[in-house]
């Protein structure tokens, strides 16, 4: 794990202003995040953790020593940031799990993040396909089309989650369609816990059954595949697959019974001593 320095308190600001620069200068992108809240009271969490990615550029960091700066710093109440949407949402050069990094030539692993650029946009994301932002009134009037629940598990709005009673549920603006920008068309009322789940990953119809699962990473951006196996020197042919274990983890969970190999009895031996 990368050793991650601590950023003084007088350089988060300097860092700030100078993200936010770069950001304007990145084509299609609009997103500049405040650094302190509402009241200005204190940090902002989206704002603080981009002043973390940026002084650890091109560094893998993990989710953990995002929290612990953040608290560091004041950002006490946040259990789990969530800073996926830096890329494909907001536009960054934002890495996450099973993207490639080229420096480190390894894929990420879950919970670990990585800001590799501020002088180039995401480039699996078409330009300025999600810059647009649907308008509170026009979501509320969304809300109200559905009965203010969410469009794909139906929990209701500040009412108990039907499939975790212990929360209450929570309407955010979704995507009908990811790739596409978030206009009231391409939007669907979906409480967090669903898009946690489904996070930009699949689209839905309107009546939020999902209608297609996205790929994970597109062809055109190279950074963000998975390597392909490299041809063997001698033979240009790909090298062969792993073997694969006889249990994978998904079987074993479901039944494991009728994926473990039959064993044959033998016949019970008296060992004469
Ligand atoms: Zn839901």
């Amino acid at each position: 794990m990368v050793v991650v320095e601590p950023i003084k308190a007088s350089d988060i600001e300097r860092i700030h202003q100078t993200v936010c620069t770069k950001l304007k200068r990145l084509p299609g992108v609009t997103w500049s995040p405040s650094l302190r809240t509402r009241d200005r009271q204190s940090y902002a969490i989206t704002g603080l953790s981009l002043v973390f990615f940026a002084a650890n550029l091109r560094r893998i960091v993990t989710k953990q020593q995002l929290v612990v700066f953040l608290r560091r710093h004041g950002c006490c109440d946040i259990n789990a940031p969530n800073p996926r949407h830096f890329g494909m949402q907001n536009g960054l050069f934002f890495l996450v799990k099973d993207s490639y990094h080229p420096l480190a030539k390894r894929t990420l692993r879950p919970g670990e993040y990585c800001l590799y650029s501020l002088g180039k946009p995401h480039p699996a994301r078409p330009a300025a396909h999600r810059s647009v932002q649907l308008p509170s009134d026009t979501f509320e009037a969304l809300k109200s089309a559905y009965g203010h629940r969410c469009a794909v598990c139906g929990s209701k709005e500040k009412e108990p989650h039907l499939k975790n009673p212990t929360i209450h549920t929570r309407l955010e603006k979704g995507h009908m369609d990811p790739t596409q920008p978030l206009v009231k068309q391409n939007c669907i009322p979906i409480c967090t816990l669903c898009n946690q789940v489904y996070k930009n990953r699949f689209s839905f119809s309107a009546r939020g059954f999902v209608v297609r699962e996205l790929l994970p990473a597109k062809p055109s951006a190279p950074l963000l595949v998975r390597r392909r196996r490299q041809p063997c020197p001698a033979t240009s042919q790909p090298a062969p697959l792993r073997p694969k274990p006889i249990i994978s983890k998904k079987k074993s969970s479901k039944n494991v019974s009728s994926t473990l190999p039959r064993l044959r009895m033998l016949p019970h031996r008296r060992v004469r001593g």
